[in-house]
């Protein structure tokens, strides 16, 4: 008998049609004997619809209300999916993050998990069988007993963090897509799907746009060795053998992984703003300047490129930001010219982040090079780059995100033959 955690994202729970749909998957797996714990998220699109209604009623809204609001997706979820489980026989409870507890930091709206107490989901695995249905997404700080969230995407985090604490043989993470792909299947129609891919890949491409799994979620895993199988909850669930071994992909360490290409896959992401200092003195403390202020106001930079101002004496400093941080970021800038010295702010948004993933880059010469002469080739221009030994990411107009994904991902030989 195993022990086994699935978790199931907001389409798979879409509405009671699909959480009956979630509850067959789940039967199939208690039938095999498993111990099972659930961990859904919200129904699609109930997140947004609740961050929206934060931002009705104040823009400026207090982090400890947004999340008494936005947690109350899941709960709603992991109470159906108790019911239906019920009402087909099988034991079931549903469990809210402050209920089990799970403890987290008090970071309201990016809460991260600090200690999970999974000794009473255990016990009634024993006693009675008992399929916990636990909300995704949520916990609750210790300190202040106020209910947190994860930040977006988070039930995988949830489930992952689940797994570790109950020591479960696996955590499968039921989505609308079949595993993880060489890119976005939804954008690039010949992306091929992942058998295996390894931790430290998958943190890259979560962490440069491909959002099927949450970083954090990827962090635990690599941690806590946790296997982690992401497949899709809308193969029919009789139809899948609980021994046997389903479409999808397996997240597990690189010693697993025989075959290695240089490039494993490519992500994006459309949530950037570049900031250009024009014509700053070359001399130093002034990196210093512009970077201090805006750290201090927690906002993080991520590409960095400096070069000479067109008067061919003064120098221009380019970096990115989060879409959303962009107008702190500027107002940050602006309110520093005095001290940083510049002439002139040039700022874009409509910009993207195009990123080529791979382990086998550390043993490769010249793997950006060819992006960039390929990307030249279809007149896309590059604004800023940057490199690290898995990875190296090119900021275009975002208007070419799908056409710099395509090419890249037929360069690299990723397309489904
Ligand atoms: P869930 O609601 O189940 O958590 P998400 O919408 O958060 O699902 O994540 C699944 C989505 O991630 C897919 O529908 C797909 O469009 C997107 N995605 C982005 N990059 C990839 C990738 N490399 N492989 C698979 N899916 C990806
Ligand atoms: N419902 C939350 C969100 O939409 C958490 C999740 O789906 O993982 O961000
Ligand atoms: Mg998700």
């Amino acid at each position: 008998m195993g022990r086994l955690v699935m978790k199931f994202g907001g389409t798979s729970v879409a509405n009671i049609d699909r959480i009956r749909n979630v509850a067959r998957h789940v039967k199939r797996e208690v039938d095999a004997g498993h111990n099972v714990a659930v961990v859904v998220s919200a129904m699609a699109g109930k997140t947004n619809e609740l961050v929206g209604w934060c931002g009705d009623a104040s823009p400026l809204h207090d982090a400890r209300e947004y999340d008494a609001v936005v947690a109350s997706g899941e709960q709603v979820t992991s109470g159906l999916l108790a019911i239906v489980l019920q009402g087909m026989g099988i034991q079931a409870r549903s469990w809210q993050g402050w209920q089990i507890p799970i403890k987290t930091s008090d970071a309201h709206a990016s809460a991260r998990i600090l200690e999970i107490d999974g000794s009473e989901i255990t016990a009634r695995f024993k006693d009675r069988q008992e399929v916990a249905v636990i909300a995704g997404f949520q916990g609750i700080n210790p300190q202040t007993n106020r209910i947190t969230t994860l930040g977006r995407g988070g039930s995988d985090t949830s489930a992952v963090a689940i797994a570790a604490a109950i020591r479960a043989d696996r955590c499968d993470i039921y989505t609308d897509v079949d595993g993880v792909y060489t890119t976005d299947p939804r954008v690039v129609p010949k992306a091929r799907r992942l058998d295996k891919i390894a931790f430290e890949d998958m943190l890259e491409l979560a962490s440069q746009g491909a959002k099927v799994l949450q970083v954090r979620s990827v962090e635990l895993g690599m941690v806590h060795n946790m296997p982690v199988f992401v497949r899709s909850s809308f193969d029919k669930p009789e139809d899948i053998d609980p021994h046997g071994t389903p479409p999808g992909t397996l997240i597990c360490s690189e010693e697993e992984i025989m075959e290695s290409h240089v490039v494993t896959g490519i992500a994006f992401s459309k949530d950037e703003a570049q900031i250009s200092v024009r014509q700053i003195e070359d001399k130093p403390g002034v990196a210093a300047a512009i970077f201090g202020p805006l750290a201090e106001a927690n906002i993080n930079v991520d590409m960095i490129v400096q070069n000479v101002s067109e008067d061919g004496k003064t120098t221009d400093l380019t970096f990115t930001v989060p879409a959303a941080d962009y107008t702190r970021a500027r107002d940050t800038i602006t309110l520093a010219k005095a001290k940083i010295g510049y002439a002139r702010l040039d700022t874009a948004t409509d910009v993207a982040k195009v990123s080529v993933i791979g382990s086998g880059m550390r043993s490769h010469a010249g793997v950006a090079a060819q992006a960039f002469t390929a990307l030249a080739g279809r007149n896309i221009n590059i604004r800023a780059i940057t490199t690290s030994e898995i990875k190296f990411s090119v900021l275009i107009d975002a208007a070419y995100t799908e056409l710099a994904v395509r090419t890249l991902h037929t360069l690299y030989g990723l397309d489904q033959t």
